[in-house]
């Protein structure tokens, strides 16, 4: 398959897009980006690379490092994460409140801004120094030690962090968080201010596409019964009340983030991130979800 062409065409098509919507503006240190960028990279499990674009600036992660860090979590919690954390789409905003106070603090999915900090509550509670151990885990998923924190966007999100904190209290009420507040409030912003390119970010997935890849990744093992299930929840869970729009339009699994990242996996055909700023009012890049539908459609390839 001549991906580049479809890329190069893809880009083409999607430019009508390109005003629409703005730049997440609840953290700060977002509001400044520009937010007319545009990056992608698909990457193939043979290992044949496919690039738009600005395929290399970095860009803040957000909620696809919820991806990782479950994945990490899971390595170290196993089956036990899920009495703390459910399964379900919420079919909610991000950082909704209202079903996590009918559900007694267990948040619907740890692909939601209450089911991540259940997962950091977790990695402070097992491991001496989570916020290296994360770091590190990206690094050796994509090969490169130069990934990591932007303490600027973790600190501004951190002063504005009003809804996060009525999450975390809420959970704490329910006994859902061991830790405290503060403590994993910054560990979970930290994770989020994570900084990849599309091209980092497709490699660090291939890892996700690639079902039988046995590699150590810095001491967490991605077995192929875990990644079958991180891969379901990114199908059912990745773009928080659009989930059900992303699986019908792109027909993949993926996760999104509200910095305007979207990565997606093809099992054992490739990954691919996409990167533009402005957003749709459910927080998914615009430009990103229609790059992703005229991939699938354009090469007539999905997981259905
Ligand atoms: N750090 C962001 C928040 O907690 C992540 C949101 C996202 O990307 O969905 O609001």
């Amino acid at each position: 398959m001549n991906y580049q062409i479809i890329l190069e065409e893809i880009y083409r098509d999607i430019q009508p897009f390109a005003k629409e919507g703005k730049q997440a503006d609840y953290i700060p240190a977002l509001a400044r980006v520009n937010p007319d960028q545009f990056g992608m990279c698909l990457q193939t499990i043979e290992g044949e690379q496919f690039i738009l674009q600005q395929a290399d600036t970095r860009f803040s992660i957000q909620s696809i490092s919820k991806v990782l860090s479950l994945a990490l979590c899971l390595s170290i919690e196993g089956k036990k994460l899920w009495e703390r954390v459910g399964k379900e789409p919420s079919g909610a905003a991000f950082n909704s409140l209202i079903q996590l106070e009918l559900e007694n603090g267990i948040p619907r999915n740890p692909f939601i801004n209450a089911g991540n900090i259940v997962v950091a509550d977790v990695l402070l509670s097992r491991l001496k120094n989570p916020e290296k151990k994360f770091i590190e885990f990206i690094r050796a998923l994509c090969d490169d030690e130069t990934i990591d924190y932007n303490l600027e966007v973790a600190n501004s999100e951190r002063e504005k962090s009003y809804l996060n904190a009525a999450i975390i209290n809420l959970l704490k009420y329910h006994n859902n968080i061991e830790n405290e507040i503060e403590e994993v409030l910054a560990l979970y912003f930290k994770m989020c201010s994570v900084e990849m390119s599309c091209k980092q970010l497709a490699k660090a997935f291939l890892a996700f596409a690639d079902h039988t890849r046995k590699f150590d990744y810095a001491g967490v093992y991605l077995t192929s019964s875990r990644v079958k299930r991180i891969n379901s929840l990114m199908q059912t869970c990745g773009f928080y009340d659009e989930a059900g729009e992303f699986s019908f339009l792109v027909g993949l699994p993926g996760k999104s983030g509200v910095g305007g990242g979207i990565v997606a996996i093809h099992p054992k055909l490739y990954s691919v991130a996409v990167w533009s700023p402005r957003l749709n009012p459910k927080g998914n890049s615009i430009m990103g979800m229609k790059a992703l539908e005229l991939l699938t459609t354009k090469t007539e390839e999905s997981i259905f």
